[in-house]
C-alpha cells in the first residue's frame, strides 16, 4: 500500500482507498470513545488528525500513543468533521513504531523557550518552529542555486582547508596533525609547520572569495556556497563560528553592476520564499507577534510578511559611506548621545549604526558604498579620491551587514602596493596576483551570509536558531 506525505494527504480527495501516513506524534486528545491523534512526518507545518474509535485498538497500544511516539497508521481519508483541517484519517490500523516515554521525552505539547531548546538541539526539529524554519532553509538554498543557475553562473566548489590567511589573521581555525604536546621546533623554537600534514601551516577557509576570482576570470560568473569559518570571540545573535556564505564573482561586473546583481539576488529570493513557504511563513509570523507580544510598541519589529514584501517592492537606498557619516552625525540619536559606539570619518560601522541608517532614516534596505580604504580589505579597488574602495555592504533591517562586497582591484601594480601596506606576504599569494599579470579584467564579487539571510525570512532573532548545529565560542555539543 502507498505511504502518503502528510502534505499530499491535507489536499487529497480519495476516499475510498487505504492510505498509510506515517510520522510523529504531536498530541493526543480524546473521550472514553475516541482518541484525536495529531501526526506530522515533516512535510508540512500541518498535522494530520488521525481518528481512533478506542473499542477498535488495543488499550496498551493506545496508551503508548504519547507525544513524540512514531506511528504508522492505515486508513480511509474522510472530510473531517472538526474545523481546522479538511481531511481526516480514519484509523485501521495503527502500527507504534517507537515509543516516547513522556516522563523523558523533552519536547512536550507546551511552549517551550529557544534557550531550553537549543539545549536540546537534537530534538527541536521535532517542535513547529524548527520544522518550519528548517524548511525554509532548504527552500533559500534551493533557490540560491536556482538563481544562480538559471543566470548562467557556474557552481564552484572552493576548498575548505587553505594555507593563505590574508583575509583573517588571527581569526581562523589551525588545520593541524601535529602533537599538541611535542609539536616539532623551529631553531628559534617556534612550531616547525614544515613538519605538519601540509607541510606549511594551514585553516579553515574564512571566505572562497580568493579562489573564486581564479574561477571568474575564465568561466566568467561563479558563485560559491559553502561553509566558512572564524575563530573569533563574538557571542552575538548575529555571529557563528561556523557559517555558510554565498559568494558570486562575476568578470566584467563593476560596482553598479554587482549592486544591481545583490539587490536583485536578495529580492528574487524573498519573492521565491513568499510564493513557495507560505504556509510556514505565516506560522513564523503569528510566532513573532506572540514573542514580541510583550515589548513595547517602538520596538516591535514589522509584521514578518509585509516585511518581506516591503523588500520586495522597494528600490534599496544607495549612498556612500561618507554621506551615511553625516547622516549618523546629525540624527538625533547621536545628539542625544544614544549610539553606544562612536560615530568618526574613518571608523567601521557597527550594527546599530546600520540599523539606524536602515529602520530610522531610510526605512528600506541600504547598500552603502565607497568606504574608508584602512578598513576594508586589500583586494578592494582603490577609487580616484585615493582614500577609498569601491565596497559596498547591503544593511537589512533587524540584521544590519547581510552581504559584504566590493569590485576588486585588477590592476597588478596597485594591488601589489595595497598588500605592501597591508602587511600581505605578496610572495604567498603568487597564484593570486597571476590574474592580475595575466588577462586582467575589472571584476566584482559579494558574500551573503546564509544564516543572517535565513534569519531575516524567518524572523528569527538569534543566528543559532537558523542553522541545525550551531558552532559558537564553548559550544560544539551536537
Ligand atoms: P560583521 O562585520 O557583521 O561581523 P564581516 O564584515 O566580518 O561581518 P564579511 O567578511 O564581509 O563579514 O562576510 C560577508 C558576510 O558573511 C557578512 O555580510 C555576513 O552576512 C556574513 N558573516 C560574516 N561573519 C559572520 C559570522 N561570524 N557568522 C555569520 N555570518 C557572518
Ligand atoms: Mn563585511
Amino acid at each position: 500500500m502507498e505511504r502518503l506525505k502528510i502534505k499530499e494527504i491535507l489536499v487529497s480527495k480519495e476516499r475510498e482507498k487505504d492510505v498509510v501516513a506515517k510520522g510523529w506524534v504531536r498530541t493526543k486528545r480524546g473521550s472514553k470513545n475516541v482518541n484525536f491523534i495529531a501526526m506530522n512526518d515533516g512535510s508540512t507545518i500541518h498535522n494530520l488528525q488521525v481518528v481512533a474509535n478506542v473499542e477498535n485498538f488495543d488499550e496498551e497500544l493506545l496508551k503508548n500513543i504519547t507525544t513524540g511516539a512514531s506511528l504508522a497508521v492505515t486508513g480511509k481519508l474522510a472530510d473531517s468533521q472538526g474545523s481546522g483541517q479538511a481531511v481526516e484519517l480514519i484509523a485501521g490500523k495503527i502500527e507504534l513504531l517507537g515509543k516516547a516515554d513522556p516522563e523523558k521525552f523533552p519536547m512536550q505539547p507546551k511552549r517551550h523557550t529557544l534557550e531550553f531548546l537549543r539545549e536540546n538541539a537534537h530534538l527541536r526539529f521535532r517542535t513547529n518552529t524548527f520544522g518550519a524554519i528548517f524548511r525554509v532553509r532548504h527552500a533559500m538554498a534551493f533557490a540560491i542555486h536556482k538563481y544562480f543557475n538559471d543566470k548562467g553562473f557556474y557552481y564552484m566548489h572552493t576548498p575548505i582547508i587553505t594555507a593563505s590567511d590574508a583575509e583573517g589573521a588571527g581569526q581562523m581555525f589551525r588545520v593541524s596533525t601535529l602533537d599538541p604536546k611535542t609539536p616539532p621546533l623551529t631553531e628559534e623554537g617556534n612550531i616547525d609547520f614544515s613538519k605538519d600534514f601540509f607541510g606549511r601551516a594551514t585553516n579553515l577557509t574564512v571566505s572562497g572569495q580568493l579562489e573564486g576570482e581564479l574561477g571568474a576570470t575564465a568561466l566568467g560568473e561563479i558563485y560559491t556556497f559553502g561553509p566558512t569559518f572564524r575563530a573569533e570571540n563574538s557571542n552575538t545573535t548575529r555571529h557563528l563560528s561556523e557559517f555558510w556564505m554565498i559568494e558570486p564573482e562575476m568578470a566584467f561586473y563593476d560596482l553598479t553592476d554587482n549592486m544591481d546583481l545583490a539587490e536583485d539576488f536578495l529580492k528574487s529570493l524573498i519573492r521565491y520564499a513568499l510564493d513557495n513557504c507560505m504556509d510556514d511563513l505565516q506560522f513564523l509570523a503569528n510566532r513573532l507577534v506572540q514573542e514580541e507580544k510583550n515589548k513595547p510598541q517602538d520596538q516591535r519589529s514589522m509584521e514578518l510578511i509585509e516585511k518581506l514584501r516591503f523588500v520586495v517592492e522597494n528600490d534599496f537606498v544607495r549612498c556612500t559611506y561618507t554621506e551615511a557619516i553625516e547622516i549618523l552625525k546629525n540624527s538625533k540619536y547621536y545628539k542625544t548621545n544614544k549610539f553606544e559606539f562612536p560615530v568618526e570619518w574613518g571608523i567601521d560601522l557597527q550594527s546599530e549604526h546600520e540599523r539606524y541608517l536602515v529602520e530610522k532614516h531610510f526605512k528600506r534596505p541600504v547598500i552603502l558604498v565607497d568606504y574608508p580604504k584602512d578598513i576594508k580589505a586589500f583586494y578592494m579597488k582603490l577609487n580616484d579620491d585615493n582614500k577609498t574602495v569601491r565596497a559596498m555592504d547591503v544593511l537589512f533591517p533587524q540584521i544590519g551587514e547581510i552581504i559584504g562586497g566590493s569590485q576588486r582591484e585588477e590592476d597588478y601594480e596597485k594591488l601589489l602596493g595595497r598588500m605592501q601596506e597591508m602587511n600581505i606576504p605578496a610572495d604567498e599569494m603568487w597564484w593570486y596576483l597571476d590574474t592580475r599579470r595575466f588577462g586582467t579584467v575589472p571584476h566584482s564579487g559579494f558574500g551573503l551570509g546564509f544564516e543572517r539571510f535565513v534569519q531575516f525570512v524567518t524572523g528569527m532573532g538569534n543566528i543559532r536558531d537558523v542553522i541545525p548545529f550551531p558552532r559558537a565560542p564553548k559550544n560544539a555539543e551536537f
